[in-house]
């Protein structure tokens, strides 16, 4: 078939499939090849495992390969779909958004047939796969520029049932954060497109900065938690171990807990991810690139909060984020 996405396998094949999910070509490229694999053990949970959306965010592709490992002879019901790299254009460039339409993936959902390459992608994503399913696990990491304790996340959803049932699942992953993410504009999202389409999807904020080893032992261990949660395997529920500490926590994080840069300049962190400050106190300071030019600036906790993320590496820019903070949910 050309011009409709289409998958090169039946899904509803018993046991291991491997093949395509073919992204037809359109103005901008050739028909792209998503890789898919099924493993198909019959009634059960139907859960889609995505990773690789923002090309830059290694964290997630890493683990998705390592279920192909030992989730074929672990599973013991139901069907699991996984596509390891979602966006192979931007993982080949090492960016956020697709090199070849310059667009964010997780802002196109659903995405249109006829559009450029990242709305094709989730077109034939939208049209294909989700509907085969009733729960997504969306892998990301934050990036190679934040610092962040691994999460795993969802948006406040209008349908309270949907809303208990997500945070239920987001819980069971047992990461040391599960963020309830008031943003800003969630348009586009591939978390709420499937929200609308009743599906439980936890988005898995598995790291920031380098991809190191014990954050991806933490994130396989969790994803590991959850698919026993889901009773697509068996096994013991690991508490992973991140910075010395084996808990979890539930925070909601609000807009204007997102804290930015007055100006461009050099940020030094006066706190770490996971730390609890109280209003005023001091998260990081912005220091100007010519230190005789102006005077660096504070930013301080505008609550009491734990602290999610903070900025490292490269300088930012005025406006730029450099923290994001969190409170407890039943504060
Ligand atoms: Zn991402």
């Amino acid at each position: 078939m050309i011009g409709a996405p289409h998958l090169t396998f039946a899904l509803d094949t018993p046991g291991v499939s491997k093949g395509h999910l073919v992204v037809p070509k359109g103005a901008d490229s050739e028909a792209l090849l998503l890789p898919v694999l099924s493993l198909n053990k019959g009634e059960g949970p139907r859960l889609l495992v995505t990773a690789g959306c923002h090309g830059n965010e290694l964290e997630g592709p890493i683990v998705a390969r390592r279920l192909l490992d030992w989730l074929p002879d672990a599973q013991k019901c139901g069907k699991v779909i996984i596509v390891p790299v979602l966006n192979p254009p931007a993982a080949q460039a090492w960016s956020r958004n697709s090199p070849v339409d310059g667009l964010n993936l997780n802002r196109v959902f659903p995405g249109r047939a006829d559009g450029p390459l990242s709305e094709r992608i989730a077109d034939a994503v939208s049209r294909i796969l989700l509907p085969m399913v009733d729960t997504v696990f969306d892998l990301h990491g934050f990036g190679p520029r934040w610092e962040f304790a691994p999460a795993s996340t969802t948006h406040p959803i209008a349908d309270a049932d949907l809303m208990r049932k997500t945070l239920q699942v987001a819980e069971a992953f047992k990461l040391p954060v599960t963020l309830i993410w008031d943003g800003p504009d969630t348009r586009g999202m591939f978390d709420t497109w499937a929200q609308s389409q009743g599906k439980v999807f936890i988005c898995a904020e598995l790291g920031g900065g380098t991809v190191d080893s014990d954050v991806l032992m933490i994130a396989e261990t969790a994803v590991r938690n959850a698919l026993i949660s889901l009773g697509i395997i068996e096994g013991e529920i690991v508490w992973p171990t991140f910075r010395q500490q084996r808990s979890s926590r539930t925070l909601r994080t609000l807009p204007s807990d997102l804290l930015k840069s007055p100006a461009r300049g050099i940020f030094e962190p006066r706190c770490s991810v996971l730390d609890e400050i109280k209003q005023g106190d001091l998260i990081g300071i912005v220091h100007p690139m010519d230190p005789w030019s102006s005077s660096s600036t504070d930013i301080r906790a505008p609550s009491t909060s734990i602290v999610c993320g903070l900025r490292s590496g490269e300088h930012v820019d005025a406006d730029e984020a450099v923290a994001l903070i969190a409170r407890p949910v039943n504060l």
